[in-house]
C-alpha cells in the first residue's frame, strides 16, 4: 500500500473515532500519524487506542506514527459562585489567589508564579482570548484589571498571558506522568505544547530518554521569539495555530506560519500547520471554500504534515476529513506552479557530504526518468535530508529499525520499508530495488537512485549514491560486492 501524495496527515482521535473500524478507515482514508490528546481522556482511553492503532499497523504492515500531545503549563481560573458571570467592557474586575468562589468583580487564579510576573499594562485573556483584562495594578497574589472586551466567564476556563515570559515549569506533574506513560506504551512521538525556551525542550528529552522524538508546538510569543534556538534542540515543530491566534493578532499568524514551516524545512526537521484546518467539517460533511484553501496553501509552503484536531476527534465526519485532506493534496501535488514554488524555495545548503548526496539524487531525479530515491537510514537522518530537497519522486526511507519507521511517518514523502540489517552495498541495492517493485514505485526496466552509508549501521555516514537498474539480473552482473 502507497500513498499518492508526499504531504502526511496527521489525525486527532476522540470519542468521535477510537473504535477499531474508525480508526483504520482513518489510516485507509490517508492519515499517515494519530494525535493522542492528553488532555482529554483517561489513561485507560489513551492505551485503549495506542492499542488499536498498533493493532490496526499489524493488520495493514504499514508502520503508523503516533504523537502524544502533552497538555503543558495551561492556567485557568477557579470556580464562580453561580457558575459564570458577564463581564462588561470598561468594569472592574479582580483576580486573587482565594480560593472562595468568584462573583462579578473577582475570581481566584490560582497561579502565584503569575502574579509575580504580572506588570501594569500586562494583558490577561480568558476563555480562547474572546475575554480581555488589562491589569491596572498588581502584587505577589492579586491583579486589578479593566475589562476592555468583555464577555461570559465561567468555571475553570483558560487563561493566557502572552506578554510575558512565564516563570511556569514547562511540564506540569500531570504531564511528567503523561510522558513516562506515553513512553512506556511506545509512543513515536510527543508534542510539548506551551514551550516558550529551549530549556523546556531539552527538559522534556531528558525525561524521554530516546523512547519518543520531541516535536515542539509553537504557540506562544516567546517561542516564536526564540524559534531558532529552539528548533535546534527539537526533532519536529507545529505550528500550533489555535493558541497562536489568542496569543497574538490572529492575522500575524500566517507570516508566522510561513517563517515556522521554512525555518523547520531548512533544518530538515518535520514540521505539522494544526487547527481549524477544516473546522466547519465538525458539522457538516462538506468543507468551505476557505478552508480548502487553507490546507493547499500549507502544502503549497512545504509543511511536512497538515493537522485535523476536533473534526476528527469529536465532529461528525471524521473520515469525510481525512478525504478532503488527502484529495486537496493530490490537486495540489499535480500543480506545475507546487513544483515551482517548492523548488523556489529550497534552501542550498551543501555543507556536508551528506548534504551534497542528497541534493545530487534530488538532480539526477530531476533531469532524467528514475522512479525513486531509495535511502538506507538507520536513525531517519538521511530520510530526512532526501525530503528537505522535496525530490520529484517518491522516496523509499529503508530502514531496519520500527521506530524510525514509525517516527518517519510525519516526514514529507517518506515511504518507509522495514529491511534486514545490511552489510553489503549489493545486498542494500537488491532490497532497495525489491521495495520498490513490491510496492509498485517502479517496474523491471525502470532505474531508480539509492543512496546509503557504507559501513552500514553507523550514524551519519551517507557516502554512496548509485544508479540501479530495477532488474536484480542486472545489478549481480555489474556490482562490487
Ligand atoms: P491544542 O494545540 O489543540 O492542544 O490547543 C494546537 C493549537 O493550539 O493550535
Ligand atoms: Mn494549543
Amino acid at each position: 500500500m502507497r500513498r499518492l501524495r508526499s504531504v502526511k496527515i496527521v489525525a486527532t482521535l476522540g470519542p468521535a473515532s477510537s473504535d477499531y473500524a474508525t480508526i483504520r478507515a482513518l489510516f485507509e482514508a490517508g492519515a499517515d500519524v494519530f494525535r493522542l490528546n492528553m488532555s482529554h481522556g483517561t489513561h485507560a482511553d489513551i492505551q485503549a487506542r495506542h492499542e488499536i492503532i498498533r493493532k490496526v499497523e499489524a493488520d495493514l504492515g504499514r508502520p503508523i506514527g503516533i504523537l502524544a500531545d502533552l497538555q503543558g503549563p495551561k492556567l485557568r481560573v477557579g470556580t464562580f459562585a453561580k457558575g459564570e458571570e458577564e463581564l462588561v467592557e470598561g468594569a472592574k474586575f479582580r483576580m486573587d489567589l482565594a480560593a472562595t468562589p468568584g462573583d462579578a468583580t473577582r475570581v481566584q487564579l490560582p497561579h502565584p508564579e503569575i502574579f509575580a510576573a504580572l506588570e501594569p499594562g500586562s494583558s490577561l485573556l480568558v476563555n480562547d482570548g474572546k475575554i480581555r483584562l488589562l491589569v491596572d495594578d498588581c502584587g505577589k497574589d492579586f491583579a486589578n484589571c479593566t475589562v476592555t472586551v468583555g464577555g461570559t466567564i465561567s468555571n475553570r476556563k483558560g487563561v493566557n498571558v502572552p506578554d510575558v515570559l512565564l516563570p511556569l515549569a514547562a511540564l506540569s506533574e500531570k504531564d511528567r506522568g503523561d510522558l513516562e506513560f506515553a513512553c512506556a506504551l511506545g509512543v513515536d512521538w510527543l508534542a510539548l505544547s506551551f514551550v516558550q525556551r529551549p530549556e523546556d525542550v531539552i527538559e522534556a528529552r531528558s525525561l524521554a530518554k530516546g523512547r519518543a522524538a520531541i516535536l515542539s508546538k509553537v504557540e506562544k510569543p516567546a517561542a516564536v521569539k526564540a524559534y531558532d534556538a529552539i528548533l535546534q534542540v527539537s526533532d519536529g515543530i507545529m505550528v500550533a495555530r489555535g493558541d497562536l491566534g489568542v496569543e497574538l493578532p490572529v492575522t500575524s499568524v500566517p507570516p508566522i506560519q510561513k517563517r515556522l514551516v521554512r525555518g523547520a524545512r531548512a533544518a530538515a526537521k518535520p514540521v505539522i500547520v494544526a487547527t481549524q484546518m477544516l473546522e466547519s467539517m465538525i458539522e457538516s460533511p462538506v468543507p468551505t471554500r476557505a478552508e480548502v484553501s487553507d490546507v493547499a496553501t500549507a502544502i503549497y509552503e512545504g509543511a511536512d504534515a497538515v493537522m485535523l484536531s476536533a473534526e476528527s476527534a469529536a465532529g461528525k465526519y471524521p473520515v469525510e476529513a481525512v478525504t478532503t485532506m488527502h484529495n486537496v493534496a493530490l490537486s495540489v501535488e499535480k500543480d506545475p506552479t507546487y513544483r515551482q514554488v517548492i523548488e523556489a524555495s529550497r534552501v542550498v545548503r551543501r555543507e556536508t557530504i551528506a548534504d551534497g548526496i542528497v541534493a545530487a539524487a534530488r538532480e539526477i531525479a530531476e533531469a532524467t526518468n528514475i522512479k525513486a530515491i531509495a535511502c538506507f537510514s538507520q536513525s531517519g537522518q538521511t530520510a530526512s535530508l532526501v525530503a528537505r530537497e522535496r525530490p520529484r519522486v517518491p522516496i523509499i526511507a529503508l530502514t531496519p529499525l520500527m521506530s524510525t519507521a514509525r517516527r518517519l511517518a510525519l516526514t514529507w514523502g517518506a515511504h518507509c520499508v522495514i529491511t534486514e540489517p545490511q552489510e553489503r552495498f549489493k545486498g542494500a541495492v537488491i532490497s532497495a530495488v525489491k521495495a520498490a517493485r513490491a510496492d509498485a514505485f517502479a517496474g523491471e526496466e525502470d532505474m531508480i537512485v539509492v543512496t546509503a552509508g557504507v559501513p552500514f549501521n553507523v550514524k551519519g555516514t551517507t557516502n554512496i549514491l548509485r544508479v540501479a537498474p530495477c532488474d536484480e539480473r542486472l545489478i549481480s552482473k555489474v556490482d562490487p560486492e
